[in-house]
């Protein structure tokens, strides 16, 4: 006798009348999870139309543009399917637990539509050797998927228990213990793992009774669900369709509570990730007069002030912390929470309350633009965006006072963000002959000095290095002197968007003057606005940071590396160079022997606390970003801490000093000790 191909029957020993209540029953459960969907959809609707070009905005739809079509597909592949952000992540943040399940039920989702399509569709593919890996792989995944819930169950309950015996040692705080947690808890995010474990736990419950029901010779292919079938015996049909409706219990249970639990991720992240505004990490909305008159005030105030694709992404939020763990005010013991700032949007857009109530003015003032958060996020939200546009709802109602504000009006009146006089940006060319743009030699280079590097003494060290080795270099390049302004980075990031505008049509204008192309500045924050968000002010020319550019020479011979030993020296990324423009192979092309690496480096970099404007504003003493970073660095065992920033070099002075008072840590831009490296070049 020809031996049965392999393959498996639908429905089996099921009555008509039992399909169509299986039908009524699941169509419910697919109406109410719709049903759902919708009521989230015209709460998102709120917001503002999307200021990118990723979707065509009909009135009542959303449709991809060409080119956005291409960005979503891009962005779900590499966010979605391959988990970029979550593969990236630390161990400890719970990854390999969540790629489990995630590749797990993927896996089983699929299986799930192959089915379907077989059992409706006109092809029917569903059996040979193609049921055999089906079903071999269906059956192993399906296992990896209860692993990782069974590991996120203990990894919840652990960290619960951690949570509970923190608490009873300070109970006045508990309330604001709670809000610092990265991994909150709440009952339901038992119950979602609870339905998982149940949903996986019946499917194989269900594979073993088919077989136990209805043995095959190929039921060995499902290895899991056979050896379940052996233990558990013959079973009649009445046995099998009863284990059958109970896993499609869990599986109508499902569809129920997905939207309203955290799980409801599993949806929204794919829009999220597809949606997500196509503009570089560092540059931020730039606010039109027009929308200002229209809508009769700067910045968001209430969730409709913010786009409809931010509102969509706080939904989308899977409430992993990945954002809390990295965020540099959260971990030396601010009240700035990122994780807890996208649930206060969640609440502010069901409630219709005011973003700032939700969010606290005081986790508002902390955060320092790191965007580290934006880079630990799975689903890509961008939560500076946020934060920055209700910093500038509030700086236009006046509520931003002291030493912030102090700065905005130095900013303002003598466009020095330290307050300097304009002509005090030549006095370090004092003795150099350095070439000045107003002069009207042929430059390639303007060398765009900053405020730092024009009147704060330590940078001021890095721009005369920056300086001396252009001209070894034989680089022509000329500066602006007192025609430079800020580029107005802190004002923006502090919430003071037109006087940021201002100091860009300003300086744009001068670019214009003398036919800038391009620019070389040391100063990271400079570099970002100048690259990333003059654009947006008719600013077309190439920007490089001078670590990008000393990259280029050391190539091309014009100048030598550094030879510190590498056990002497360790690097200090800057957040918007390492993380916010991901340049990081550039400041190392300058250390012929490489560097002692800390443990945050790279794009994963460790904010010193100077960014959106923290610089200018007080810091308790021990609540200092910068007193972290510096230990981390000094971790390393190095006697040099090299950085490439003058806002990092004045943090992480104080700090290492404060760290080591007995100790000779040296703090030098890189660009020092290329120039000690070419010195005796003429
Ligand atoms: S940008 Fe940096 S400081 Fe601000 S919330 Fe994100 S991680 Fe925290
Ligand atoms: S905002 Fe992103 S990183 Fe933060 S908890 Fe939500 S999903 Fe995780």
């Amino acid at each position: 006798m020809k031996p049965a191909e392999p393959t498996r029957e639908e429905f089996l020993f099921f009555s008509l009348p039992e399909k169509l209540l299986f039908y009524i029953i699941v169509y419910a459960c697919l109406a109410y999870f719709a049903f759902q969907i919708f009521d989230r959809i015209k709460i998102w609707r709120q917001g503002k139309p999307i200021d990118w070009a990723v979707l065509r905005e009909g009135r009542n739809y959303w449709i991809p543009t060409p080119d956005g079509l291409q960005h979503w597909i891009k962005n779900v592949l590499t966010y979605i399917v391959g988990q970029r952000k979550v593969r990236s992540s630390r161990p400890t943040s719970g990854a390999p637990m969540h790629l489990m399940i995630f590749y797990g039920f993927l896996t089983l989702f699929l299986a799930t539509t192959l089915l379907a399509i077989n059992t409706y569709g006109p092809v029917k593919f569903h059996h040979g050797t193609y049921y055999l890996v089906y079903e071999m792989v269906a059956d192993i995944m399906g296992l990896v998927f209860l692993v990782g819930i069974v590991w996120a169950a203990l990894r919840r309950w652990t960290s619960l228990a951690i949570e509970l015996e923190t608490q009873a040692i300070d109970d006045p705080k508990q309330l604001i213990q709670r809000r610092r947690w990265p991994m909150s808890h709440a009952a339901s995010d038992f119950w979602t793992l609870g339905l998982l474990f149940m949903l996986g736990f019946t499917g194989f419950w269900l594979e073993a009774a088919r077989m136990s029901a209805k043995p095959e010779p190929f039921d060995w292919s499902a290895p899991i669900g056979h050896f379940w079938a052996e233990l558990q015996g013959p079973m009649g049909p009445l046995a099998y369709k009863s284990v059958w409706w109970f896993h499609m219990i869990w599986v109508f249970i499902f569809f129920c509570v997905l939207p309203k639990m955290r799980i409801r991720h599993i949806v929204m992240a794919i829009a999220s990730s597809a949606g997500q505004p196509d503009r570089p990490m560092g540059k931020l909305r730039t606010i039109t007069m027009e929308e200002v008159e229209q809508t009769e005030q700067i910045g968001a105030k209430l969730p409709k002030d913010l786009t409809r694709w931010h509102l969509m992404s706080a939904d989308a939020c899977m409430e992993c912390g990945r954002c809390t763990e990295v965020c540099p005010a959260w971990n030396v013991g601010k009240l700035l929470n990122p994780k807890q700032i996208v649930q206060d949007v969640r609440t502010a857009m069901t409630a219709g309350t005011e973003l700032v109530a939700e969010i606290g003015e005081e986790a508002l003032w902390a955060c320092t633009t790191c965007s580290a958060c934006m880079e630990a996020c799975p689903v890509l939200i961008r939560h500076v965006d946020v934060i920055v546009d209700v910093r500038r709802n509030l700086v236009s109602e006046g509520m931003l006072s002291g030493s912030g504000a102090t700065m905005l009006r130095q900013t303002a009146s003598t466009s020095n963000a330290w307050g300097q006089a304009s002509s005090s940006r030549e006095d370090w060319m004092k003795g150099l002959e350095i070439p000045l743009c107003r002069d009207g030699g042929d430059f390639e280079f303007l060398f765009w000095v900053g405020c730092a590097g024009a009147t704060d003494p330590e940078a001021v060290k890095t721009t005369k290095a920056v300086a001396e080795l252009l001209k070894k270099a034989g680089v022509k390049f000329a500066c602006l002197g007192k025609e430079e302004a800020c580029t107005g980075d802190p004002a923006r990031r502090l919430g003071e968007e037109f006087l940021f505008q201002d100091k860009a049509q300003q300086n744009a204008s001068v670019f214009q003057k003398y036919n800038v192309k391009k620019v070389v500045t040391a100063c990271p924050h400079c570099f970002n606005s100048l690259k990333n968000e003059y654009g947006d002010f008719g600013v077309q020319m190439e920007v490089f940071h001078h670590t990008q550019l000393f990259q280029q020479l050391i190539s091309k011979g014009q100048l030598l590396a550094a030879k510190t030993p590498k056990s002497e020296v360790t690097f200090h990324d800057p957040c918007y160079l390492g993380r916010v423009n991901e340049e990081s192979d550039a400041p190392r092309a300058a250390f012929a022997n490489g560097v002692f690496e800390p443990e945050h480096a790279r794009h994963k970099t460790l904010c010193c606390g100077a960014g959106g404007g923290r610089m200018w504003m007080e810091e308790p003493p021990t609540q200092r970003p910068s007193n972290r970073r510096a230990e981390e660095l000094l971790a390393t065992g190095a006697t040099t801490v090299a950085v490439g920033c003058p806002f990092c070099r004045i943090m992480l002075g104080d700090s290492l000093r404060q760290a080591r008072p007995n100790e000779e840590i040296r703090l030098v831009d890189m660009a020092e000790l290329l120039q000690e490296a070419n010195s005796d070049k003429i």
